[in-house]
């Protein structure tokens, strides 16, 4: 019902962090977002596979009683809901009582069945002040099979990389038909979702600071070079892209960077870097965007 996008603040972290030096902690929030999301659409695809009769929702970010919170994903059967929290953790971990720790760092990490907990309990808040009266079990599934939990109680509501193929099949059984009022209820929730993440971090940036140039859409880590006439190639991972299709995607990222900055044929020129006459900025930026009059300054604005 809900497919899972790229996290909203990744784009933006991707950008900033190929085009100027970041700290340390964006370099980690980065990298466990881009994990995340590979966990996430990995497991997405499983529940796929299975053709379950529910409703699946994916990626919901919600408020309830003023906190936010976030379900990876969510699955509507007859009489009950699932939650679900995906982790992508790697290693060894070992958990005594409330304290998880990496066994290699030794490090603390935040205890993700609290987190769980937490969103169950606020979810079924929500479902109460919507007069539904679900079932709610919520579950924290391990993916990576590189992951390993030593000293874990089976009460708890994981599922192990070695036991979710057999926690899956469990579930295929237990599908039946829906009726009206799921299918009510999951437009409600998608209508209660929060767009923007009130999570992100915000790292300082400014067009003067940045590095300019076309960032390769593919690996991230690299500002792409001519190829040929049509085409322009990444030296980092070597991939091709159509001129125009490059423009438009760095033209969208600096949109969603600068959003208070006009949008002009000189800007974009500088902004792209590898784009040789203007010339060609202006011909696919008239393609989607409007011109705007305004004497000496015209600037453009997106067609709708
Ligand atoms: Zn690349």
């Amino acid at each position: 019902m809900k497919t899972r996008t790229l996290p909203n603040e990744l784009t933006p972290l991707r950008s900033i962090r190929a085009r100027q030096k970041v700290t340390e902690k964006i370099e980690n929030q980065v990298h466990i977002l881009e994990k995340g999301f590979i966990g996430e659409t990995w497991f997405d695809q499983q529940l796929e596979n299975l053709s379950l009769d529910c409703l699946i929702i994916n990626d919901l970010l919600l408020e309830t009683n003023n906190t936010h919170y976030q379900i990876d994903s969510l699955l509507i059967f007859r009489r009950k809901i699932h939650l679900f929290e995906v982790k992508n953790y790697e290693g060894d971990y070992v958990v005594n009582g409330d304290r998880w720790q990496s066994l290699s760092s030794g490090k603390e990490i935040k205890n993700p069945l609290l987190q769980l907990t937490r969103s169950e309990s606020l979810f079924r808040q929500l479902l109460q002040q919507l007069g539904s009266n679900f079932t709610v079990e919520s579950h924290l599934v391990f993916i990576n099979p590189e992951f390993y939990l030593y000293q874990a109680s089976p009460n708890l509501p994981i599922i192990f990389p070695s036991q979710l193929t057999r926690f899956l099949n469990n579930l295929r059984s237990q599908s039946s038909s829906l009726v009206e009022k799921h299918h009510a209820l999951a437009k409600k929730l998608l209508s209660l979702h929060i767009k923007k993440s009130p999570f992100s971090l915000q790292p300082q940036y400014s067009f003067g600071e940045m590095e300019k140039g076309i960032l390769c859409g593919l690996c991230w880590s690299g500002f792409m070079k001519c190829g040929n006439q049509h085409k322009l190639t990444c030296p980092n991972c070597g991939c091709w892209e159509d001129k125009e299709l490059a423009v438009t995607r760095s033209i969208e990222e600096f949109e969603q960077l600068f959003p208070n900055i006009k949008i002009t044929v000189s800007t974009i020129f500088e902004w792209c870097n590898v784009i040789k006459s203007k010339k060609t900025i202006r011909k696919i930026l008239s393609k989607n965007y409007n011109l705007i009059q305004s004497g000496r300054s015209s600037y453009y604005e997106r067609r709708n």
